[in-house]
């Protein structure tokens, strides 16, 4: 017969079970443009639709998972898997197509209980939601405490440098010698955002440059109207500018305003401050093969990047929204192109090129962690040299691996690794784990905390 004490013991483990049962851990995964975004997430979902094979199931909680089951009923802007996978399985296999607007993926989790708690309760759920979103719309958050006029005087800065200035040719004089208070002409104004965007575009390709605004000029997404997004920086303004309506100033202020209330501001109210987890995937290799101008950008960039994961009490987040991110991974990606003994020197770079930025989103509360992640391993170590396939290419090749440094140099000079571009392995199927590099660590470590 159960004693009083019994009874409330069994009544506090039953209360503690539904407390764990039906939870939802809401995970951001953003990372600029080529970072490895959409490569990560059909790994991901891969990994753990596959979790009795591969490296997942011998891994705390997994070796506990049931039933995977990714939910494709009733979510918006689902993520497109089966694409993905249509890609990687194509032969010669094909690199997903990359990440230009926001996307979802939900997963449903069974666990069996494990202890005490397994006679009391059936199977555990947990439901996992990935949101997907391109981090050149994180570099818009700055925007949300700048005037038009403050602006157009930090794009007037950013231009004057090079290579900005040298990629710019005439679109800086033209953009400088504009009157704030003349007659707007609505052509000249659409030719002249076209230009600042091919302007933002060779920025991006041609010199590996990542601070680029407004982000959404390059990644549009969906549900912003194209007519708001015509405004340019009047580069010859500052924040004592003003003009009367239908001028450039007035026409390019109001559109501004809108880009910064409603399109920036909108995705961090509706989407961004729901987050539980923030994972920032980071391409170290192309900016340290282009060199120290590129590296410098990075930095710039993912310091305004981590700028929206700092909640100190005087970040501009916490005051506009309360975000309750609670972990953060900071992950070097395709980390497969290096030697396996040169993975982490790979991620002790990124975390020496943002060193300022980790401190300050520890100390606003955020725990941090790092990992040197492939998504989907391209390439295998085979004694000194390395073996992968070319992009377009059916045969394979051997090479030499690149070398990183064990730490950045402060000034960010050094010569920088020759890349080979890859093609994912062959036979890569559905049902079968891809081959990966920490993958298994980094879901094990979303999940900590949470797991019932
Ligand atoms: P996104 O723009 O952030 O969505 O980036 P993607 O996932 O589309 O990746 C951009 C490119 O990086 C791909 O087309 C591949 O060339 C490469 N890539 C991505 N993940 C890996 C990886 O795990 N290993 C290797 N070797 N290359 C990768």
């Amino acid at each position: 017969m159960a004693t009083v004490g019994n009874v409330n013991w069994v009544k506090k483990a039953q209360e503690k079970v539904a407390r764990l049962g039906g939870q939802t851990i809401r995970v951001g995964v953003t990372g600029l443009s080529g970072a490895g975004k959409t490569t990560f997430i059909t790994s991901l979902i891969n990994q753990l639709e596959n979790h009795q094979r591969g490296l997942l199931a011998r891994r705390p909680p997994f070796d506990r998972l049931v039933s995977v089951r990714w939910q494709r009923e009733g979510v918006a802007s689902p993520f497109p898997y089966l694409q993905a996978l249509g890609a990687l399985a194509s032969n010669p296999a094909q690199w997903p197509s990359s990440t230009a607007d926001l996307s979802r993926v939900v997963i449903d989790l069974q666990f069996r209980p494990e202890g005490l708690l397994k006679t009391l309760q059936g199977l555990r759920s947990v439901r996992v939601e990935l949101l997907d979103y391109p981090g050149e719309w994180l570099l818009d958050l700055p925007l949300l405490g700048l005037s038009y006029g403050k602006w157009c005087e930090q794009m007037a800065a950013l231009v004057d440098r090079e290579p900005r200035r040298s990629l710019a040719g005439t679109l800086r004089d033209r953009l400088g010698n504009l009157d704030p208070a003349a007659r707007c002409d609505p052509l000249e104004l659409s030719q002249l955002t076209a230009d600042w965007t091919s302007f933002m575009r060779s920025c991006r390709n041609e010199a590996g440059l990542a601070r680029n605004q407004p982000g959404r000029f390059l990644l549009p997404g969906s549900g912003v109207a194209a007519d708001m997004l015509l405004f340019v920086p009047l580069l010859g303004a500052n924040r004592y500018s003003e003009g009367p309506p239908g001028s450039w100033w007035a026409q390019c202020e109001e559109r501004f305003n809108y880009y910064r209330d409603f399109v920036v501001k909108g995705f961090y109210d509706e989407h961004f401050s729901q987050l539980d987890r923030q994972i920032l995937l980071v391409d170290m290799l192309a900016p340290m093969e282009a060199g120290q101008a590129a590296l410098q950008d990075l930095k710039l960039a993912l310091e305004e990047v981590m700028g929206s994961f700092r909640y100190g009490r005087n970040s501009l987040l916490q005051r506009l929204f309360r975000p309750r991110i609670t972990r953060m991974a900071i992950c070097a990606t395709k980390v497969d192109q290096v030697a396996p003994a040169q993975q982490r020197s790979l991620q002790q770079c990124l975390e020496d090129l943002v060193t300022d930025s980790l401190s300050e989103v520890r100390h606003g509360g955020v725990e941090v962690q790092g990992f040197p992640l492939a998504a989907i391993r391209a390439a295998d170590q085979e004694g000194e040299t390395m073996i992968g396939g070319l992009v377009g290419q059916t045969a394979f090749v051997r090479y030499q691996p690149v070398t990183v440094p064990a730490h950045l140099p402060l000034d960010l000079q050094f010569t920088g690794p020759k890349l080979l571009h890859l093609r994912p392995p062959s036979g890569l199927h559905r049902n079968e784990p891809f081959p990966h590099f920490r993958m298994d660590e980094l879901a094990g470590w979303i999940l900590e905390g949470r797991q019932p």
